[in-house]
């Protein structure tokens, strides 16, 4: 179930609580020609990643996922995208029927680009609409209206995608239950197939952070916060979308392979500046700067930034934390892995989690209830 991730440095505006890697503005303006130059550079450099890197890889098994993630990958054309899907197909073994998605932003594609992206090979779309009231929208930067985002997934839909997930973020100042429920309530009218809902993180070093720091705003309260998540698990499980990761809901069959991936230790490579990769143990990164990033390709050199081999402590964590914030803990795979009974070795937190009803156990998995969910990273502490 291996996946191939690639970053697209680009937007079109950044977002003010926004710290993925990506350069604004991307396109219009009077710089249009340097800007044109900029990504094209790119792409020439990401061309000759995935050259070494399928060099490296090339005996790998077939991928089972492709993900395209950014900044703002809808900012490119379908014919770019389609080159780098032919790239990465001439370089790696691709599974016929793999997912391959499309990270999307509304105000950046029409339903005859959406189309387009479609014959290119791309066959889900994760919509980062965030909010359907104006206000929050202008509040957050982003580049799109309310009324935007709903057409941009009717025409994802009129342009024949099947797999569309919409992306919400909860618990902006002030924001109330009424407020957020309005947004789950049409985002589920436009019947997604898989919804993300997130949190807003205020994040060092974005324009959010100095706000709060600055007192031009307060956060919600964790009590609030913790609230908005819970109605959110509940009003989503009404509606038929089932929670398979703290943040993640689906309909049957629609939960994202690629993020599975990731839950599961599955090996990944990622290519674009700031892309990580995992293997065999191993875990490396590339240099978050577009410049040296194409410099160092240029060079004919991976544009590596650094490495760490996991540690039999570390891979257990990691087992555990990604076991416990999506769909549990194979309690026997995880003897077999790691050569000790998580259960009995944690027998008080264990029963004091099924006891306070945050966690419970069917058959040989280990799983967290909703409000476990909400408590998640105290949880894991717990079996440290
Ligand atoms: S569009 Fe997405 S990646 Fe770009 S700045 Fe906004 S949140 Fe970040």
């Amino acid at each position: 179930m291996s996946g191939l991730y690639i970053h697209i440095p680009f937007c079109e505006h950044k977002c003010i609580y926004c710290d993925f890697y990506s350069l604004a503005p991307a396109v219009p303006s009077d710089q249009d020609q340097s800007q044109t130059t900029m990504i094209a550079r790119f792409l020439a450099c990401l061309d000759h990643e995935i050259d070494l890197q399928g060099e490296k890889f090339k005996s790998d098994d077939a991928y089972q996922t492709v993900f395209f993630g950014g900044g703002t990958p809808s900012l490119l054309t379908p014919a770019a995208v389609g080159k780098i899907l032919k790239k990465l197909s001439a370089k790696f073994s691709i599974h016929p029927d793999a997912e391959i998605t499309l990270e999307t932003n509304p105000g950046t594609v029409d339903v005859q680009k959406l189309k387009n992206f479609r014959d290119a090979g791309i066959n889900r779309l994760s919509v980062g609409i965030q909010s359907f009231h104006d206000g929050d929208l202008r509040f957050l930067t982003r580049i799109h209206s309310s009324e935007t985002a709903r057409s941009c997934i009717r025409d994802a839909f009129e342009a024949g995608f099947e797999d569309v997930s919409i992306d919400l973020i909860f618990s902006l100042p002030r924001q109330t239950p009424e407020r957020w429920r309005f947004n789950l309530e049409q985002a589920v009218a436009l019947r997604p197939t898989h919804l993300s809902c997130y949190s807003l993180i205020v994040e060092p070093g974005t324009p959010l952070f100095s706000m709060v720091r600055n007192k031009l705003i307060t956060p919600l309260e964790p009590e609030a916060d913790a609230g908005l998540y819970l109605s959110t698990i509940e009003f989503l499980s009404e509606h038929g979308y089932r929670q398979y990761e703290v943040s993640n809901f689906a309909k049957p069959g629609f939960e994202s392979r690629h993020n599975k991936n990731y839950w599961n230790h599955t090996p990944y490579l990622g290519f674009g500046p700031s892309a990580h990769s995992y293997k065999d143990r191993k875990r490396w990164w590339n240099i978050s700067d577009l410049g040296l990033y194409s410099e160092m390709l240029e060079r004919g050199q991976l544009p590596l930034a650094g490495s760490e081999d996991l540690t039999g402590r570390q891979l257990q964590e990691e087992t555990i934390f990604l076991g416990l914030r999506s769909g549990g803990i194979d309690l026997e795979k995880y003897r077999e892995q790691f050569g000790y009974d998580l259960l009995e070795t944690y027998k008080k937190s264990a029963d004091s989690c099924i006891r306070d009803g945050l966690a419970f156990l069917q058959g040989n998995c280990f799983s967290l209830t909703a409000r476990g969910y909400a408590l998640c990273d105290e949880i894991c502490l717990l079996f440290r």
